[in-house]
């Protein structure tokens, strides 16, 4: 297909997001994706209506975007992905390039890349000479696999999240700019034997902060095009799971100098990672809740965090709390979110607010980490509809009852149900390091290593795929940063 010359290009664009664990029973299927397809596709990319990005001109196939969870179930990958390649061949005329739209560390029954199986999938369905962008998570866990068939790469610079959308802008100035010179840069891809969770690597802290700080001047530097660093996401058994490093860059040896750099950085500051709130045993950390005069403060039930891919209904550090509230002389106010079960939230819309209720909590989307949880209390607030919530006032315990699966990262999703976390005691949320609203409200903050699909001390889980020697299951081993070098190509 001829380049040389055009305004205006062809581009498709599709992806399966989701970021989903191999220590969890849960498994995702495709309810639980958020889809768009064709035109709807148009509101993940606002800033293509700008002038700049009048030349692509957009092929939106379909979107699959879910919450992490678990593995998806084969045959419900298979349906994403057929329906995304059935759009690809139904398209009246041939892409020029194709934007793969994905987080990076989505797993799936019985593949050990499902990134690279369902890239490969779509470039056998492309012309020859399509060009083929991706955007990632800097959780995702990408792959030499996955490199050999993408040309354009880049990811999120920050953890907490806030710049998934100029990430998405960047894989596509990366495609544009590439269209428009009519070559593809090199690139230089290092894998990095350090795996370390999201609670050890956020960008606000060290050594996070300085590990990406540099990344913005890095990927405008004299014939570099772009440069990306991912952490990757520990909660997956995989040979790919672990962080790594890429450059594009005019020149493989450019591209190569510049990805073996970033590489060194990060090895050489592994053992710096650590938790950046103080961990513990949940009666640790209560202990210093009790002793401590700093309110609000939050605990992190981290080892049931379902926006880290557990299942979210584990009610270990519930039953803990329930335990020693009981013994208290003082009752202590204490918000707990959440509990997801459809059940108990039903039989609690059913009995309405102020009725007394028992109810057989959690245990059922991760029946592995822990076991349902008789639970008498009183329903103190209802919200209806398709994002059901409830709260069950257990004594000084007000726990929300949620229907699905969800995240309480925001101060309004206490408010609406007439709870606030200024006003408690203690706020335990099932969350990793605190997203930014709540982490602006937190005058304590700790992490309660506790049971379920992604706890925080994943070195003592029961990894058998998971490449050797990988930082820290393994920490006495010297290692050089060695790129694996893809050439630029001039296109006709
Ligand atoms: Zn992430």
């Amino acid at each position: 297909m001829a380049y040389a010359g055009r305004m205006t290009w062809r581009v498709a664009v599709a992806g399966i997001h989701i970021e989903s664990g191999t220590f969890t029973p849960l498994r995702s299927r495709q309810r639980d994706f958020f889809t768009l397809r064709g035109e709807e596709m148009r509101s993940r990319y606002p800033f293509l209506s700008t002038p700049e990005f009048s030349p692509i001109q957009l092929q939106p196939l379909a979107h699959f975007r879910a919450m992490p969870g678990g593995m998806i179930a084969a045959e419900e990958y298979a349906a994403m992905k057929q329906e995304i390649l059935d759009r690809l061949l139904g398209l009246e005329e041939p892409p020029h390039a194709f934007y793969f739209d994905v987080h990076g560390a989505m797993t799936v029954e019985g593949l050990d890349d499902a990134e690279a199986d369902l890239l490969e999938a779509i470039r056998r369905h492309l012309p020859a000479d399509a060009i083929v962008t991706c955007s990632q998570d800097l959780h995702g866990n990408v792959s030499a696999r996955l490199v050999a068939s993408v040309d354009l790469i880049t990811t999120y610079r920050t953890a907490p999240h806030v710049d998934w959308m100029e990430t998405r802008e960047r894989a596509l100035c990366l495609l544009l700019r590439a269209l428009r010179e009519g070559c593809l840069p090199a690139l230089a891809y290092v894998p990095i034997p350090v795996l370390v969770s999201g609670e050890m690597s956020s960008t606000e802290y060290e050594p996070g902060a300085s590990l990406y700080a540099p990344l913005a001047e890095e990927s405008r530097a004299e014939g570099i095009w772009d440069v990306s660093l991912w952490v990757g996401y520990a909660w997956a058994d995989q040979a790919r799971s672990g962080a790594a490093a890429i450059a594009l860059a005019d020149d493989g040896e450019r591209a190569r100098a510049m990805a073996e750099a970033i590489a060194r950085r990060y090895w050489e500051a592994r053992e710096d990672f650590v938790f950046s709130s103080p961990a513990g045993s949940f009666e640790e950390c209560w202990a210093r809740v009790l002793a401590s005069e700093k309110r609000p403060y939050f605990l992190s039930d981290a080892g049931d965090n379902p926006t880290a891919g557990a299942a979210g209904d584990v009610t270990d550090t519930l039953a803990r709390v329930i335990r020693a509230n009981a013994v208290w002389e003082k009752k202590r106010a204490v918000i707990f979110a959440s509990i997801p079960d459809a059940t108990a939230c039903q039989l609690m819309h059913e009995a309405g607010v102020g009725a007394t209720v028992t109810v057989d909590l959690g245990g059922k989307l991760d029946p592995v980490h822990g076991q349902a949880l008789s639970l008498t209390g009183k329903v103190m607030a209802l919200i209806a509809g398709e994002d059901a919530q409830a709260v069950l006032r257990v004594e000084t315990v007000d726990v929300i009852v949620s229907a699905g699966r969800r995240p309480y990262h925001l101060r309004e999703d206490y408010l609406r149900l007439g709870l606030d976390p200024a006003m408690s005691d203690a706020t335990i949320v099932k969350i990793g390091y605190l997203e930014p609203e709540l982490k602006a409200m937190a005058r304590a903050h700790e992490l309660v290593l506790s049971p379920g699909g992604v706890r925080a001390d994943f070195w003592n889980l029961p990894y058998e795929q998971r490449r050797r020697p990988l930082f820290p299951f393994e920490k006495d081993f010297a290692w050089e940063p060695s790129a694996l070098v893809k050439v630029g190509r001039k296109m006709s």
